[in-house]
């Protein structure tokens, strides 16, 4: 009965090819959550797919309808070994995005599972099934060699997270006691680079809104008015061009944050920013003080993602009447959320720009959040993969891009550690979405290894 015993036995679980089968499982519901005709198979994977590997796991499983009108349900297990033990709360999602169907390459279809290579296709297979079952299988290695966990664990298996986990905040705060813990420990995401193990404990944040010149009805011929009325797309772009400077560095003031540490560029120094399955990165774009690795995870970024005026498709010699821009602020703790759209509204109108408005998106928003990394349980599970590992794993103190997160964070008040089991050319929300085999065995031995330094006692919870 050894920590190596139950790596051993997760290997095992591996080389004869049960993970791949179980994870074919998985992939076969098709659980698009962005799909209205597929809400039958959202619970369909819980009742069918979870519950009975949860129940087989000594947990008790409650199916939740979602206080959300219309979204997929929640299911919450819990195992309970005893009071005086730590409580370790596991999130996953069952929902894909959508399949795609037409557009895998030929010889691969979204919900059959095919083993090519170091590679296995299929819809979820990253994103987030593989994730789960890693973690899952993780607990079962744990369970069948030492005979208990030796901590409580409960787990949350969502089925919206591909439309912006509607919902969830508002479960977690109505089952706030049901769902206390001692710490997340959750998977989803690529790592920085296949080979490592990660870490990240946070997410920047994002907000989104469209900038809008609207000047008059309908467009006006060039020749005769050209001159005389105003043109949107020259104020729109001239208003844009105040909010960076040629290299996108942040001219608002209060879009800067001001929690770019020594601790955290610490934290940031050696971690990998380019890989080999990516474009180039601009060195020369962004904050010009700042390194590439701390303008993606410890800085804020500014993008217009989409842009209008006129007919671009069928331009015609008119003055325009309307011009608009979709921006988006990604933005890490330190910022101001509250403060984002007032500020800008501020800059704007002091460079004298009040014709531009601001039109807050109703779902683009999500909160930055953050642990620190030297916090006690950060420690304990880099030493843990470490030693399963034989080298440090990268840890990120937030992710670039955005989770709920934030649900875990600061409704439930937990501290935060992701472990993520993919990599990032893995396609998830694209065609060919797969997950890389060696990437899984070894994520299969990290969270044995995790789980079973956990239930050994002496972690911080
Ligand atoms: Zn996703």
């Amino acid at each position: 009965m050894t920590r190596q015993t139950a790596i051993e036995h997760i290997s095992t679980y591996f080389d004869e090819g049960r993970f791949q089968a179980d994870l074919a499982d998985l992939v076969a519901y098709e659980t698009e959550s962005q799909n209205p005709e597929q809400a039958p198979e959202l619970e369909r994977y819980l009742i069918q797919a979870m519950s009975p590997r949860l129940t087989g796991l000594g947990f008790e499983t409650h199916l939740h309808d979602n206080p959300a009108p219309g979204a997929g349900p929640i299911l919450v297990a819990q195992r309970h070994e005893g009071d005086d033990l730590p409580t370790v709360l596991i999130y996953g999602h069952g929902d894909v995005i959508r399949a795609q169907t037409d557009q895998w390459r030929d010889g691969l279809s979204p919900f059959r599972l095919t083993e090519e290579g170091d590679r296995l296709y299929g819809r979820g297979t990253a994103d987030n099934k593989g994730q789960h079952l890693i973690n899952l299988a993780g607990l079962e290695a744990v369970l069948k060699i030492r005979g208990k966990l030796g901590f409580n664990c409960k787990v949350v298996i969502e089925t919206g997270e591909e439309t912006g986990s509607p919902g969830l905040h508002v479960f977690f705060e109505q089952h706030r006691d049901e769902l206390r813990a001692d710490v997340l420990i959750a998977s989803d995401g690529p790592r920085l680079q296949p080979e490592t193990p990660t870490m990240f404990m946070g997410s920047r944040g994002g907000t989104s809104f469209d900038l809008v010149v609207d000047l008059r009805e309908g467009a006006h011929h060039s020749g005769n008015w050209g001159g005389l009325l105003a043109d949107p797309a020259m104020i729109l772009a001239q208003a844009l061009s105040t909010i960076t400077d040629k290299r996108g560095q942040i001219r608002i003031p209060e879009w800067r944050p001001d929690s770019l540490t020594d601790e955290i560029r610490t934290a940031l120094r050696d971690l990998p920013i380019e890989s080999s399955d990516g474009p180039a990165i601009d060195l020369d774009w962004g904050e010009k003080s700042l390194t590439p690795t701390e303008r993606a995870y410890g800085w804020n970024s500014f993008a217009i993602l989409a842009m209008k005026s006129g007919v671009p498709e069928a331009p015609v010699n008119a003055i325009s009447a309307h011009a608009r821009a979709t921006c988006q602020l990604r933005f890490v703790v330190g910022t101001d959320p509250d403060d984002v759209l007032p500020a800008l509204r501020r800059h704007l109108d002091a460079h004298g720009f009040q014709t531009v408005q601001i039109e807050q998106h109703d779902r683009g928003f999500f909160p930055a959040t953050r642990l620190n990394p030297d916090h006690p349980w950060v420690s304990f599970v880099a030493a843990s993969l470490e030693r399963t590992a034989g080298k440090a794993p990268h840890v990120l103190p937030n992710l670039a891009g955005s989770l709920p997160n934030d649900a875990f964070a600061d409704i439930l008040g937990l501290p935060t550690i992701w472990i993520p089991h993919s990599y990032r050319s893995c396609s998830q929300h694209a065609p060919n979405e797969h997950v890389l085999k060696p990437v899984c065995r070894d994520a299969l031995q990290l969270m044995a290894g995790v789980f079973w330094d956990i239930g050994a006692g002496g972690s911080p919870g």
